[in-house]
């Protein structure tokens, strides 16, 4: 047995001093608890603790000098990914992989949510069939097939927990009905779709936007011609319907999404439908920010650029995402939590066993100071060691 004192507990509704303790990996009691004698004490001294954090878009890592890919380490990703409190994870099969690679992540996400012994609770398809005139390397979105399709979801075995597609495209009915198949949850991304279509994606099950304001498009091809401003781009059209979670990626330079669209998210959708994400990436085909002068973006450390000069995601974790986030918006560490593991959890079906501090759960754990920098990290309670 383990008890957590002296720290600010981080619930969905309130935050209050109070006790945790923990045994077995789960949180047994929590609250105005006795601690028994024999338990061991571990002062947070004074710092909150809230629930470790989900990140359910990620594609590798990019921080503390270490570049590692899911590709290559989707374990190895998913451990980085802990050191930075990132206590659930759903890997993502991003749609500019070749057929094999996105075929070797699903294995090794497989293998590694068979064992049981890391934070990998699913996968997340970005694609592959977006539309490819939205989003870096579009290019290399796949073209849709029956048996392509088919393919990746069988492989997979149950695990996707999610699945990004365009509304607009050709296929994108025909994918709706797979997904609903395969109880796979639709993503609305990448995409340019009208209106309409997205009605009838939220119709046939959609119930999250990847990355909110970023590789969205305006259907309308003269989008300012009558009024002088662009109206009902994708970004407009998904926040004007209740029940979305939007992904958010809070990057240092708010060059993903602006400040004013990060307020302007968390007033329209509030904060239960809020998701922070990394969207990081490892892959070593990028441009340098040291080649660049600080004034531009390109020279953010926290910002991925491909070959191509494209915004291609970023070198973020959760925890760092989630401290700019409230840097932003101003919104308090009760707040932050939630868009940072509680949202996800809930979106992604796994809030019967993590994302909040609840008697039952498990104990992921994430002590944070008052800038949202992470002080410790407890999964399945036990501390996460050399913490980043
Ligand atoms: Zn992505």
């Amino acid at each position: 047995m383990k008890a957590i004192v002296n720290g600010k507990l981080v619930f969905e509704d309130k935050i209050c001093e109070g006790t945790l303790l923990m045994d077995g990996g789960k949180i047994v009691a929590v609250g105005d608890v006795e601690v028994p004698a024999d338990a061991e004490i571990i002062d947070a001294k004074g710092l909150y603790v809230g629930p470790g954090f989900v990140d359910q878009h990620v594609h590798g890592y990019s921080s503390c000098g270490e570049r590692i890919d899911v590709i290559n380490d989707t374990r190895g990703v998913a451990a980085r990914h802990l050191k930075h409190g990132t206590t659930t994870i759903t890997p993502t099969c991003g749609f500019s992989l070749t057929r094999e690679d996105f075929l070797s992540i699903i294995a090794q996400c497989n293998e590694a949510i068979e064992a049981g012994d890391t934070t990998i609770a699913g996968i997340h398809f970005e694609g592959p069939f977006t539309n490819p005139k939205r989003g870096a390397n579009a290019h290399l979105t796949w073209e849709y097939s029956d048996e392509l399709c088919y393919e990746i979801f069988d492989a997979a075995k149950g695990n996707v927990l999610h699945c990004t597609y365009a509304p607009e495209m050709p296929h994108a009915p025909k994918m709706e009905a797979v997904l609903q198949k395969y109880g796979v949850i639709p993503d609305i991304g990448h995409t340019n779709a009208d209106p309409d279509s997205i009605y009838r994606a939220v119709d046939n099950g959609a119930r999250i936007v990847t990355h909110l304001f970023d590789a969205m498009g305006n259907y309308r091809d003269n989008a300012a011609e009558i009024t002088g401003d662009p109206q009902d781009c994708v970004s407009d059209i998904v926040l004007s319907i209740p029940g979305l979670y939007y992904e958010i990626i809070s990057d240092s330079r708010q060059v993903h999404v602006t400040k004013v669209s990060q307020r302007q998210t968390l007033r329209c959708a509030g904060e239960d439908y809020v998701i922070l994400v990394s969207d990081a990436t490892g892959r070593a085909t990028i441009l340098n920010p040291d080649d660049y002068p600080p004034e531009d973006v390109r020279s953010a450390k926290d910002l991925n650029f491909n070959l191509l000069g494209q915004l291609s995601g970023s070198c973020l974790t959760v925890s760092q995402g989630a401290a700019n986030f409230k840097k932003v918006t101003g919104a308090d560490a009760r707040v932050v939590f939630k868009c940072a593991s509680t949202n996800a959890a809930k979106a992604l079906g796994l809030y019967d066993r993590v994302g909040s501090i609840a008697v039952g759960k498990d104990a992921n754990l994430v002590f944070v100071d008052e800038d949202f920098a992470v002080k410790a990290v407890y999964f399945r309670g036990n501390e996460v060691e050399d913490i980043r």
